[in-house]
């Protein structure tokens, strides 16, 4: 049955109070995993906090199933592995002193319905960033990466276009929207767009990484990306001194009005 004009009326008005836009932030940051936002943009992260400047950051899970091997070898059950994860990806990003909020999606495999992208546009739309950091679209070893990349390109879409589209609250202003560097890039398809130096902010990130004791492993492999990052941003750049760095992919052109 159709509903009446009024009542569309006044579900839009509960609709436009439900979520009300509270702040336009400087860099948001979409991690599928509990410690995917520490190993690919840790530093880029600290770099933005040392500066002021206003970040989040939203993990769509846990990483309860697919990366956590070490406490499933120990016997805790979901919850607990959960619990654990929490607790890390907290202490983590208190160190790089910014808020995490958790989705709960569920991982390995993450599965996107309407809801899900509804729900990822209408934090898009209230958080209206400048910019927004995630996976990029290829990760061969990894579908919730890619998982990752195409509902945050989704939502993002949702909350740049069509005001007919819920949640009704404003359409953002368009970020930027970069991917991060994929655990095996060359079998990824990767090449870096960006390269930024987290030199003055990498005793940070290591403190960070150092949070997740489930996949301590992954800490020094990550160190020596850095460096290769920070090898290739010195090659580049005649002016860098970079020792750690971190790249990333864009998904748009960069559009600037001054000469090259
Ligand atoms: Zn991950």
């Amino acid at each position: 049955m159709l509903k009446s004009s009024g009542q569309t009326r006044k579900r839009r008005r509960r609709d436009a109070f439900y979520m009300p836009k509270t702040r336009d932030i400087d860099l948001l940051v979409v991690s599928a995993h509990a410690a995917d936002f520490v190993w690919r943009a840790g530093g880029l992260i600290a770099k933005y906090s040392k500066l002021g400047r206003l970040v989040e950051v939203i993990a769509l899970t846990f990483g309860e199933r697919g990366e956590s091997d070490d406490l499933w070898k120990h016997g805790k059950n979901l919850n607990e592995v959960k619990r654990v994860r929490r607790r890390e990806a907290l202490a983590a990003a208190k160190v790089l002193g910014v808020p995490i909020r958790f989705l709960d999606w569920g991982d390995y495999p993450i599965v996107l319905s309407k809801e899900r992208e509804i729900e990822l546009a209408r934090l898009f739309r209230q958080l209206n960033p400048e910019v927004i950091v995630t996976h990029s679209k290829d990760d061969l070893f990894n579908f919730d990466h890619e998982t990752a990349a195409r509902v945050v390109s989704n939502a993002s879409i949702l909350s740049t276009h069509g005001r007919g589209v819920p949640p009704n609250i404003p359409l953002t202003r368009q970020p930027k929207i970069f991917g991060f560097e994929p655990h095996q890039p060359e079998l990824a398809h990767f090449y870096p767009d960006v390269i930024v130096d987290i030199s003055e902010v990498y005793e940070t990130k290591k403190q960070a990484m150092n949070c997740f004791e489930t996949q301590k492993d992954l800490i020094e492999y990550y160190d020596t990306r850095s460096k290769i990052r920070a090898n290739h941003a010195r090659r580049i750049s005649s002016t860098s001194n970079s020792k750690h760095a971190e790249a990333f992919t864009r998904r748009y052109p960069e559009v600037t009005d001054r000469p090259l």
